[in-house]
């Protein structure tokens, strides 16, 4: 996925980046005399520019250009952002629940998607809003209706695993419209998948808000 941010960096870094582009590496004593500047005043810029990752700095060195553009540092960073750092707790009913059992743990968890379960907590399906809604519209007795009748099921489930980039499934939830996504892992010793959590829009939104307000990227 293409993400296009730009950092927006003051003249003043911009002439810094400048400096150390051309004589880099370059100590932060030599920056300050080329800008007439003390090393001082410098120094909450030259922490701006090293820690958004323009300028790279070593000891006995000094400091030298990445070679990076601002979007690319903001993918490698996305990128380091994974499933098993922001995924929620797995809401899961079992494959015998009724269409009535899975409306009411809706509600009650305040989800919109459940994880369809079968033994052993092995994933068989997914139920969504829709999907109640449509088993709804019928006349039929809702509490006799198995959600295995109504579920999207396995092998046409959209999965993603703990060690999965949060941008990749972010990718997933907008190219297959959906707005849930569980996590799963391999099932020890048997076959199938066991669901270890869910990553929803809200889980994405939550993640993009703490990208800002973290202060070290
Ligand atoms: P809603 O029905 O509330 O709009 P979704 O857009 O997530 O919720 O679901 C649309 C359809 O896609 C439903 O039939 C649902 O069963 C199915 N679905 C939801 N999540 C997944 C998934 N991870 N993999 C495959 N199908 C899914």
């Amino acid at each position: 996925m293409k993400v296009v941010i730009t950092i927006e960096l003051t003249n003043r870094q911009e002439l810094i980046l400048k400096i150390v582009k051309d004589e880099g590496p370059i100590t932060g004593e030599q920056i300050a005399e080329r800008l007439n500047l003390t090393r001082a005043t410098l120094r909450p810029d030259l922490a701006i520019l090293t820690m958004s990752g323009f300028l790279d700095a070593r000891p006995r060195v000094g400091y030298y250009y990445t070679g990076k553009k601002g979007n690319q540092l903001i993918s490698e960073t996305l990128n380091k952002i994974l499933v098993k750092d922001y995924k929620a707790v797995p809401v899961v009913i079992k494959e015998e629940a009724s269409v009535y059992d899975a409306i009411v743990m809706m509600f009650l968890e305040d989800v919109g998607t459940l994880a369809v379960i079968k033994n052993k907590g092995i994933l068989a399906g997914i139920v969504s809003r829709k999907d109640l809604l449509k088993a709804a519209i019928g006349k039929q007795n809702l509490q006799e209706i198995p959600i295995s009748i109504i579920m999207t099921r396995m092998p046409n489930i959209i999965t993603c695993q703990l060690d999965d980039p949060l941008v990749n499934v972010a990718n997933k939830l907008i190219h297959y419209q959906i707005d849930s996504i569980p996590v799963v892992r391999p099932f020890d010793g048997l076959d199938g998948l066991e669901v270890v959590g869910r990553i929803t829009k809200t889980t994405i939104t939550k993640a993009f808000v703490e990208l800002v307000n973290e202060k070290d990227i």
